[in-house]
């Protein structure tokens, strides 16, 4: 599995593209703006993108989604309840910053299901809190998860957006995320990687949660 990380759009959000070594089959989750390093990436990894995700509908995870489906002609997916979020350019306007739309999804990610990307198995996770159909990525084998704006290193999703509940939140990360194994990596959809264990004993919102 090889993970590029691209910072992309105005609030650098997190665009990740996961390229299976055997076959060259990627997943493209996220791309949040409609950057020439999101192609550059695809070029250069040989990846043959076979789904587009977003993890939610905000404005800053969906501006490349029409981008980066015409140019790889993969299918599109994201969880159902974030349809209306995603009809509504995810806030865009709300916020003053002009969006393609986005095109509308060919399949739903369905909590429980597992998304196959070549040799690489995602089980989608419902997390919802910051968004009510925020979906997390999990891949066992490799020890990953791909968790948009719910954990972050030292931080947590917020939740005073529309539609944001913060005792669903609370939930998620404890009952879904802090499930994993410790060593579990977290690629989140801002700022560094880190992974569960160490935000199980550093994180200042779980320590005050676990207090
Ligand atoms: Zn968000």
């Amino acid at each position: 599995m090889d993970i590029d990380i691209l910072p992309v759009g105005p609030i650098q959000t997190n665009c990740y593209l996961i390229t299976c070594r055997s076959t060259r089959e990627a997943l493209l989750i996220d791309p949040g703006w409609n950057d020439p390093g999101i192609l550059s990436a695809i070029k250069k990894r040989e990846a043959l993108v076979r789904a587009v995700v977003n993890t939610h509908a905000h404005w800053d995870h969906i501006g490349g989604n029409a981008a980066a489906v015409k140019e790889t002609g993969a299918r599109f997916g994201i969880h159902e309840i974030e349809v209306p979020l995603l009809n509504r350019r995810g806030g865009a306007e709300f916020w003053g910053v002009p969006l393609e739309p986005s095109p509308e999804p060919d399949f739903y990610l369905v909590p429980g299901d597992t998304l196959s990307i070549g040799q690489l198995q995602f089980q989608v996770l419902f997390t919802p809190g910051h968004t009510p159909g925020h979906i997390s990525l999990y891949e066992a084998n490799r020890g990953a998860v791909f968790d948009g704006d719910v954990l972050f290193k030292d931080g947590i999703g917020r939740t005073d957006l529309p539609g944001g509940d913060s005792a669903q939140l609370a939930d998620s990360i404890e009952k879904v995320l802090l499930a994993l194994p410790d060593d579990t990596v977290v690629y989140p959809g801002h700022g560094p990687q880190t992974t569960i264990g160490s935000e199980r004993q550093e994180n200042p919102w779980i320590l005050a949660w676990l207090d």
